[in-house]
């Protein structure tokens, strides 16, 4: 992966815009990675980013206890001796633990040039608000979200999924775009449930990659559901929700 970057020109690197460069980087790890499984047809889900990384990207994986580096840290990279340090707290926690490796696999494999000694990174790093983030901390989650979530594999994961329920994909891909209560319902109980049962990734995390997803000139999951998306459901808050409707309404 970093030896076929390293024959790019510079010049050619900064035409890419930040997201697309992540992205070629993570397509060309994952490219990599599978020509090196005697050239599967297509990725296995999901991902198997720690089998991978420690099998085809030459890095070493160890749990151990991160504290030393400050309360809160979950991951770090010696991008010199290409070892990634997981903190066991992540063990607990599928979904963070894969994006905590796909995260310092970002920073080895586009920040290696900094000849930082390591990278330390705590929740904060990992938040993917990228508004509070660094440079840095933007483009491994980037990476980290094109690694375990490729483009095609969503959309192709999305259209199995309708396969299996009998009904149309491209109708279903279409009205998960616009932001009705159908589509919430579909997001919220169906669709994300199953995305990140088979990428193996947490919800935010699904969510925010499905954000920056494109059907047509819409996104495919629309900006207006996401808080709803992640807002507590059920049966009460659902009658709450209702009376308070009526009751402005009726005021
Ligand atoms: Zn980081």
């Amino acid at each position: 992966m970093l030896r076929n970057r390293k024959s790019r020109s510079h010049k050619h690197l900064v035409t890419i815009s930040p997201q697309n460069r992540a992205e070629e980087y993570a397509h060309s790890a994952l490219d990599f990675c599978r020509k090196r499984e005697q050239g599967l047809p297509r990725l296995p889900l999901p991902i198997p980013a720690e089998l991978w990384a420690e099998k085809h990207l030459r890095v070493k994986i160890a749990v151990e206890d991160l504290s030393i580096y400050g309360e809160g840290t979950l991951g770090a990279l010696r991008p010199d001796c290409r070892l990634i340090l997981i903190d066991p707290i992540t063990e607990h926690h599928v979904g963070l633990y894969r994006f905590t490796i796909a995260h310092e696999l970002g920073h080895l494999a586009q920040h290696k040039y900094l000849r930082l000694d390591r990278f330390v990174d705590d929740a904060g790093c990992l938040s993917l608000s990228e508004s509070f983030l660094s440079y840095l901390e933007v483009e491994a989650n980037r990476f980290a979200a094109y690694f375990l979530m490729p483009s095609k594999d969503v959309f192709e994961e999305l259209i199995r999924f309708f396969g299996l329920r009998g009904v149309n994909p491209d109708d279903y891909l279409a009205m998960l775009t616009f932001p009705t209560d159908r589509s919430l319902w579909w997001w919220k109980h169906r669709v994300l449930p199953f995305l990140t049962e088979s990428f193996q990734v947490s919800l935010t995390a699904m969510m925010i990659r499905c954000r920056t997803l494109q059907v047509g000139t819409h996104t495919l999951l629309p900006a207006q559901l996401e808080s709803e998306v992640l807002a507590p459901s059920g049966r009460l808050s659902t009658i709450l929700q209702r009376m308070y409707y009526r009751r402005a309404v009726n005021s």
